[in-house]
């Protein structure tokens, strides 16, 4: 930048900054002023009026403004302009981003309602604090909130496996800050919503200032938005966003609920409490009429209150989890704990990391009772797709590591490619000696929605497919699910007895939460997999699970909750009647 322009620019921020903090117009034009005359110069013009001192022969310059110019150009920098990025933090600044809201209704905002951030005004337009300030009104401040909300979803939404494992981070680091008795993430991430704006995390104990202390010094902590008494807002160096909010361990339960939401959810559960003499907010639920509080040690005891069963987090959405749950019919949803095997992995032998025996360490470390290999087949070849011999190879290796690892069964599986003509990519007889075969599509995804449809259709009618693998192609925040008509594919893998995974891999959630649900409505079979390229992958399982939960999977609609004998018998059309 031309040394004219950066002067500018610091003269008109020293304007603006002056009339945040309320001087009168005369002064904080002049700062403009002389602004705009000195980006009208030519950089060499300017620069010989500074030699010469001569700038305050300019209109619009007067003495008192060329003189901090010099002072600038002799010691880099001005005190004026200092003390006022001092007294105005970063935070208070980023108010002015909001199209309506320029510094002087800025400075009345932070002297008459204390404004310092975002979060702040956000606030403030909640409890209708700004329509009664002079010169706002009620229009400007439904502007300004829907502004601010404009501000905050923009460009902030990323997939949820971007967000959860920092989160995860957090929770284990706060957990060992010492007087902190619980920490939980909430939000949308509790929620496991496939992509997510920020991480909320609620945590008890009894010294907030202590908690927040840690909190500002977290790792990639770039700025701190806000820090109240009872929350902190940090922003991480890639601009994701982390609220901490510390209560005492007797609200945490309540502050729980609330910051888990679904917004939704939350309308629905307040009015039903309502109608039975009970308010709930995030600081305890009350007997209206008593004006008492209810014990609320666990998210649990706020739905007995309800007089309903536990909703858990991943159904609060709004989507028929209130009538479900005041009418009993709540599904027993999957759980990670149920899912004994890990289906859907890939080897070294493909595009994998892991070897095998590694894989199967892994799976009994993780308390899983088997695995299946399925590396990919021939026409995967920028994946390193095996062929008949190395296939046959690799059960030798199979059965080797199987000797070594004897309470993990590894089962032979491969991910064959549906071909363009909807064939599958080895030979029925070499399929046949498999025992779980997975059929994706990878190639060619640019056909129509009837040729894609017709090509998976032709696929799933091939005897020896067991699983559809990541129906949809679909990856998240990059590719378009591929057209194809998802309920005609649904009804035929229930008439054929082909069962669908929700894949786990955190850019590919496919199915996804709202295709799963259409797809266990519809009676399909589900296996959650991982997708897992290596030993840290197959914990992906959770995000399979998350997603599986969101869409009102119940334990009985999946099949790698059976142990494996269970689970090959039920692959291909087996009954599932009275396995567990
Ligand atoms: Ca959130
Ligand atoms: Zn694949």
């Amino acid at each position: 930048m031309a040394r004219n322009h950066e002067i500018a620019s610091m003269l008109r921020e020293i304007g603006t900054l002056l009339q945040i903090k309320g001087e009168n117009l005369f002064k904080t034009r002049a700062y403009e002023t002389a602004a705009f005359r000195i980006e009208e110069l030519s950089e060499s013009e300017y620069e010989t009026r500074v030699q010469q001192g001569t700038l305050d022969e300019l209109p619009g310059i007067g003495e008192a403004i060329s003189k901090k110019i010099a002072t600038f150009h002799a010691t880099g920098t001005v005190p004026l302009y200092d003390a006022l990025r001092a007294e105005f933090p970063r935070e208070l600044l980023e108010l002015l981003r909001l199209p309506d809201l320029g510094p002087k209704k800025l400075a009345i905002l932070r002297r008459e309602l204390a404004v310092g951030c975002l979060a702040d005004l956000e606030k403030a337009c909640r409890d209708g604090r700004v329509r009664v300030l002079k010169g706002f009104g009620e229009k400007t401040e439904a502007k300004l909130f829907d502004a601010i909300m404009r501000l905050q979803q923009a460009d902030s939404r990323r997939p949820l496996g971007a967000v959860r494992p920092i989160a995860e981070q957090w929770v284990e680091r706060l957990r060992r800050i010492p007087g902190v008795v619980r920490v939980e993430i909430a939000g949308s991430v509790r929620r496991y919503r496939e992509m997510v704006n920020d991480v909320d995390l609620v945590v008890s104990g009894d010294d907030p200032a202590g908690i927040f202390d840690t909190v500002v010094q977290m790792p990639l902590v770039d700025r701190v938005l806000g820090r109240g008494d009872t929350k902190c807002s940090v922003v991480l160096q890639d601009g994701l966003q982390v609220d901490v909010r510390v209560l005492p361990d007797d609200r945490f339960a309540t502050a729980l609920h609330h910051f888990t939401g679904s917004k939704n959810h939350h309308i629905r559960v307040r009015g039903y409490a309502q109608s039975r003499g009970l308010k709930i907010s995030e600081w305890g639920v009350e007997r209206i009429s008593e004006g008492t509080l209810v014990a609320i040690a666990q998210e649990e005891d706020l739905y007995v209150a309800l007089g309903w069963p536990y909703i858990a987090p991943e159904l609060r959405e709004d989507t028929g989890e209130i009538e479900a749950a005041s009418s009993g019919q709540l599904p027993e949803l999957i759980d990670r704990s149920d899912v004994t095997g890990y289906v859907h992995v890939h080897s070294r032998a493909s595009d994998g990391m892991s070897s095998i025996l590694d894989l199967a360490l892994a799976v009994e470390a993780l308390g899983g009772s088997y695995l299946t290999i399925t590396d990919h087949s021939r026409a995967a070849g920028y994946a390193g797709g095996l062929d008949e011999d190395r296939l046959k190879a690799q059960w030798d290796e199979i059965a080797q590591v199987q000797e070594k690892v004897r309470s993990v069964r590894i089962l032979r599986g491969s991910e064959v490619d549906i071909l363009e003509d909807g064939c599958l990519d080895f030979p029925d007889s070499i399929l046949a000696q498999l025992d779980v075969v997975i059929g994706s599509v990878h190639a060619r995804l640019n056909l129509s929605e009837d040729q894609m449809t017709a090509r998976i259709v032709a696929a799933m009618d091939n005897p020896h497919l067991h699983i559809l693998g990541h129906p949809t192609g679909r990856l998240l925040g990059k590719r378009e699910p591929y057209p194809i008509r998802v309920e005609e594919i649904f009804d035929r893998a229930v008439s054929q007895g082909v069962a669908i995974e929700i894949n786990g891999t955190p850019e590919r959630l496919d199915l996804s939460a709202e295709h799963a649900r259409m797809a266990r409505d519809r009676g399909v079979k589900l296996v959650l997999t991982t997708d897992a390229h290596c030993t840290q992958n197959l914990n992906y399982l959770s995000y399979s699970v998350g997603t599986a939960r969101r869409a009102w999977v119940r334990k009985l609609d999946v099949l790698n909750r059976l142990d494996a004998d269970f689970f090959l018998q039920s692959l291909r059309g087996g009954s599932l009647c009275n396995k567990t």
